[in-house]
Order: structure tokens, then C-alpha cells, then sequence
């Protein structure tokens, strides 16, 4: 229970909801805070609440999410993957960064950008930030992937497997409600903003996913390739921006 409750708290999920058994007498509060964070706890759906759990965004929650994800086999993507890769941070974090997929050490461990990509990625936040006065951690932000599980070969996501996997990063979306998305990369570009257009041509500028500011910034796995170094320092004038705007 406690290795479960930490898994959850590591994922960004403070609350989680008991499902009301159907024949109790007595209704006890379902609710169960696992985190510090200070996020109010949202009253559970009453016992008549019909099973599946309803989309509205004022009623779902991180844990739901991941609930009707389940063992997912939406889409192709499922036959090799090992772990679903949900997102980890803060579930009230007021900024998320949004990547394309796993790649094998997230398909490994369950868990988004630890690979070589995400720790320039930590090195960019958490750099970045102190450089600018900024007190902020990696997990004090929202990390999570257009699709949840590594496509073969670490190829880009076919646009029915990012539709499909879609829904699930807009609800988190919702859920989480940041005041900015930083979008790291075209697919990640594509799937928020439906841009036609490359990273070089979005980023540096604010965009808006429903009424929510996007920065869009070259991939972490593209800025470590050896010659992309302006593309290196156009990522940090990017990120300074986002950091400015959500934690001035
Ligand atoms: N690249 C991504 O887009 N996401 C990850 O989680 C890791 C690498």
C-alpha cells in the first residue's frame, strides 16, 4: 500500500478516490491524500454515480485518467511496450512540459524523460530557473508525453496513435490546468496547436491550447546532437520566457 500510495505521489496524483462499493450502508469518505502538495480535496462522485467515470474536466482527476487507461491496448502501440509512461511532478503544477514518447529507459521505468533527453531537460529547468532567480525543481512542474507508450524504434507517433492517445494528455490537461504548456518539439507542436508548420517556425512565440499560453521549443533529444548548438540557445531564450511568464 505504501509502495502504491509513493508510485501515485511520484506521478503527481495527491488525491485518490475509494469507489463506492454498491451496497454499503454507511458512506465514509472516500477520499485518501497522499501528497504535501496543497491541493484542495475534491469530494468523491456520490455511490449513484454510474460506472464510467464521466469527462466533464470539473469531475476527473489525474487517478481517473490513469484508471480508464487501464492496460491499454487502444492503439499498435501497446504490443511492445513495457510501461506505460503516464507523467510524473506536481498533479497542481502551474507548468507542464509536454515531450513526444517514451523511449526505452521511460518504457523501462515507467516514468517520463530520464533518459539522456531528460536529464538536459533537468538541467534546463532547473538551470535555467536559478540563473533567472527562480526557485524551481523538476518536480515541482508536470512532465508527460503526446503518446504513453515507446513506438518501435523510437519512430514518430502515427497520427491515429496521437489522436488516440490524445485524449488522455488533454484531460491532463484539464486536470492539472497549468498556467502555461511548454511544448517540446513538432510532435508535441503538432498534437496541441495542430501545427502544419516545424519548431523553428512556432517556437520563441505564444500559442494557446484552448485558453491555456503554449511556448512551443526544440526536443531535448534534438539539442543534443553536437552541431545544433543555436538551436541550444534558442531553447534557453525560450524557456527563460516560460519561466518568466508562469513564476513572475
Ligand atoms: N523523449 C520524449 O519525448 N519523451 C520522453 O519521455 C523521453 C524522451
Amino acid at each position: 500500500m505504501k509502495d502504491r500510495l509513493e508510485f501515485y505521489r511520484d506521478l503527481g496524483i495527491t488525491t485518490l478516490y475509494r469507489r463506492p462499493s454498491a451496497d454499503a450502508a454507511v458512506t465514509v469518505d472516500p477520499t485518501i491524500h497522499v501528497g504535501t502538495a496543497s491541493t484542495a480535496v475534491i469530494p468523491a462522485a456520490p455511490a449513484t454515480a454510474p460506472d464510467l467515470p464521466p469527462l466533464q474536466p470539473d469531475a476527473d482527476t489525474l487517478l481517473k485518467i490513469i484508471e480508464d487507461m487501464g492496460d491499454c491496448r487502444r492503439c499498435r502501440l501497446h504490443e511492445h511496450r513495457h510501461k506505460i509512461v503516464f507523467g510524473s511532478g506536481a498533479g497542481n503544477a502551474s507548468l507542464v512540459f509536454v515531450g513526444e514518447g517514451p523511449g526505452a529507459d521511460e518504457d523501462a521505468q515507467g516514468l517520463p524523460f530520464v533518459g539522456r533527453a531528460g536529464q538536459l531537460l533537468t538541467q534546463m529547468i532547473e538551470g535555467t530557473a536559478k540563473k533567472e532567480g527562480i526557485a524551481l525543481l523538476r518536480d515541482q512542474a508536470y512532465i508527460c508525453n503526446v503518446v504513453k507508450c515507446r513506438p518501435p524504434d523510437n519512430r514518430t507517433p502515427e497520427p491515429d496513435e496521437m489522436e488516440i492517445c490524445g485524449q488522455f494528455l488533454f484531460r491532463q490537461l484539464m486536470v492539472i490546468r497549468p498556467k502555461a504548456i511548454c511544448a517540446l518539439g513538432g510532435t508535441a507542436a503538432k498534437a496541441l496547436l495542430g501545427a502544419r508548420e516545424g519548431v523553428t517556425k512556432l517556437r520563441g512565440k505564444w500559442h494557446k491550447w484552448r485558453d491555456i499560453p503554449v511556448m512551443v521549443t526544440y526536443h531535448p533529444s534534438y539539442l543534443l546532437r553536437p552541431y545544433n548548438q543555436n538551436a541550444k540557445r534558442e531553447s534557453w531564450e525560450d524557456l527563460k520566457k516560460v519561466l518568466h511568464f508562469v513564476y513572475d
